[in-house]
């Protein structure tokens, strides 16, 4: 597999707004791209598309070098593992229920799902009893690595997340921040990583791909975006990332 993602010239509409206009990029495979940009540039839709949640009038989504269509969406889907940010977890369910409910959907056997769940568990340091618990009875951060081994339970080739640490507070996010980055260098898995946080683009990218009203403005690395601009948006964009620190350190 060469290409792990790829859109071609592909715009999406709602009734009120142009959300992608015209976007191509690739990932390729084992490269992780951190997607940038104000609210509403059209992130999100962009992974919805990946993800076949919603189709474009426009363009092709290409998944693992197949075309998405409805008639392979759902097999496509298998290979994509997809996290947002308030986890979507199921409530009424365990914490391991929630992990093994495709697994169970397709029938798998139960040694090797269990087997799976201690593997997943350890790997993104869940603790043991935290997997029987209810999301609604799980921190932040944990129910953020219950959603990740989900993701993870069919071993897809590509991932998908969106804002998977927007919702958790400093200490928590910096400390799955690291195990996530880890965790991507392991698992050589492609990933399209959603963030509106340019330092936590940098820290897991250096693609980072930013966005302004459906559009891609720029993609480069950090520095690429600091010193060549591609144009004014840019840098006002990166000054007002920025602006919080400095005002902060001058006070
Ligand atoms: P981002 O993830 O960058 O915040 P989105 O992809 O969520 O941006 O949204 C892009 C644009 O599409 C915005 O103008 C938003 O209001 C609009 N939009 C998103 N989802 C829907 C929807 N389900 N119905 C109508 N408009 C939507």
């Amino acid at each position: 597999m060469s290409c792990a993602i790829a859109f071609e010239h592909v715009t999406h509409r709602y009734p009120h707004a142009t959300a992608v206009d015209d976007v191509s990029l690739r990932v390729e495979a084992g490269e992780t791209v951190a997607l940038i940009g104000p609210s509403g540039c059209g992130k999100s839709t962009l992974l919805k598309l990946a993800a076949g949640l919603v189709w474009p009038q426009q363009g092709s989504v290409v998944v693992t070098d197949r075309t998405l269509a409805p008639d392979n969406v759902l097999e496509t889907r298998r290979r994509i593992g997809y996290v947002i940010q308030s986890g979507g977890l199921f409530p009424h369910l365990s914490a391991v229920d929630n992990v093994t409910l495709a697994a169970r959907f397709l029938k798998r056997e139960r040694d090797w799902i269990a087997q799976r769940v201690v593997e997943l568990a350890e790997l993104v340091q869940l603790p043991r009893d935290a997997l029987e618990r209810f999301p609604g009875n799980l921190s932040g951060g944990q129910r953020q690595r219950v959603s990740l081994m989900r993701s993870l339970m069919l071993d897809p080739a590509v991932l998908l997340l969106d804002e998977p640490l927007g919702a958790l507070d400093p200490m928590v996010r910096h400390g799955l921040q690291e195990d996530l980055r880890r965790l991507f260098e392991r698992l050589g898995k492609s990933v399209l990583l959603v963030t509106h946080d340019m330092a936590e683009a940098a820290f897991f990218s250096r693609n980072i791909v930013l966005m302004r009203d459906g559009k891609i403005v720029q993609r480069g690395t950090y520095r690429d975006l600091i010193d060549t601009p591609a144009e004014p948006f840019v840098n006002e964009f990166v000054k007002a990332q920025r602006g919080l620190h400095a005002e902060a350190l001058d006070a």
